[in-house]
């Protein structure tokens, strides 16, 4: 009769121990292996069905689960792949604020304009802010043509061997999300009359700016002053107002904050606060946008105007610095020498306060 399998390793086993007394323990170890070797197979080999209903629900368990990784939701769509690259380590912590800001693609949405969402609103809130808000030179000067201000000559200044800057000159305070306004700055309200009323700024820049916008006139370029100084309050509600309207468009709380703050000046942190920032147009290109820089008063003002103490204090290319989009409309009293240094060297006052003070 033919001897199993079992049978014949079993009885090579036995063998191997009978013959030879110094192979008996590696024998009896053989037969212990082989025996259980032989009971598992069986073990299986009965429950077979068993076995393979258990192993198909494993596998079903860690297909569903798998779908729970990354990589599979980014190829599903449930997770965005920008989101995916931002796990890559992040170190310091002005990476983290540079990834979340990175977040939100501002291209691809429309940009609100003051104006946009000034509209609708009963604006006796807007305290502060005159109704006609735009003043052109001709309207200021019929006001005043017998009035205080007269056109001084610029006077021409001694050749200064090295320009000195000081850290406490009003003229140089620098303004932004990281610098609010200090709390004990003071400065005096001027106002220049026109024919709508009364134009407000520091007192100060008066001076200067009628005779930048003078100058422009004789050159043929009619500049008009567009919302110049604005109270704490205008500027709140002004952001306010732009952060409902980006929820409106169905955006997160936080999401709307941040592209408002790129677009308006947080609360407490503009310079139309201080009398120092006017925003400049001309009488045929009112509206405050991009075009503004390929207008010939836009290109007049970009030229000319630290030759008034004004600086483009937004300049395109420079976000990253200033955090605010270009605005080839808004213009920033900082003194002749320093603007003269600002424009010719193509900096922000951010970068001026690094090399110079
Ligand atoms: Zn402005």
């Amino acid at each position: 009769m033919k001897k199993s399998l079992r049978e014949r390793v079993t009885g090579f086993f036995i063998n191997m121990g009978r013959q030879n007394k110094w192979l008996r323990i590696p024998a009896i170890a053989g037969l212990a292996v082989s025996l259980w070797v032989f009971r598992l197979i069986e073990y299986f080999r009965r429950g077979t069905k068993r076995f393979a209903c258990t192993i198909f629900i494993l596998l079903c368990f860690m297909v569903g689960n798998s779908f729970a990784y990354p990589v599979f939701q980014e190829d599903n769509g449930f997770m965005a792949k920008a989101d995916k690259a931002e796990t890559v380590s992040v170190t310091e912590e002005s990476d983290i604020t540079l990834a979340n800001e990175e977040k939100i693609e501002i291209d691809s949405l429309e940009i609100l304009e003051d104006e946009d969402v000034l509209e609708g609103y009963d604006d006796a809130e807007l305290h502060g802010m005159d109704e006609a808000d735009k003043y052109s030179l001709s309207e200021i000067l019929e006001e005043n043509r017998n009035g205080e201000w007269k056109q001084e000559e610029p006077e021409e200044e001694p050749e200064k061997s090295e320009p000195e800057f000081s850290a406490d000159d009003w003229r140089l305070v620098l303004i932004n999300k990281q610098h609010p306004i200090p709390d004990d700055y003071s400065f005096t309200l001027g106002s220049i009359k026109t024919i709508k009323g009364t134009m407000k700024c520091d007192e100060r820049i008066i001076d200067d700016l009628l005779s930048m916008m003078q100058k422009a006139s004789d050159d043929g370029v009619a500049l008009a002053i567009c919302s110049p100084y604005r109270d704490l309050n205008y500027q709140a509600v002004l952001f306010n107002r732009k952060i409902e309207a980006y929820m409106k468009k169905g955006m997160s709380y936080m999401d709307a904050y941040t592209i408002s703050s790129q677009a308006v000046t947080v609360p407490g942190a503009s310079e139309h606060q201080i009398g120092l920032a006017i925003d400049i147009v001309s009488d045929d290109y009112v509206t405050l946008d991009e075009g503004f820089s390929d207008t010939d008063a836009g290109r007049w003002l970009a030229e000319h105007s630290c030759e008034y103490g004004f600086i483009l204090r937004y300049p395109k290319g420079k976000e990253y610095i200033t955090s605010i989009e270009f605005e080839p409309w808004h213009f920033r009293y900082v003194g002749r020498d320093a603007a003269t240094i600002i424009m010719k060297e193509g900096i922000t006052l951010e970068e001026f306060w690094d090399k110079y003070l």
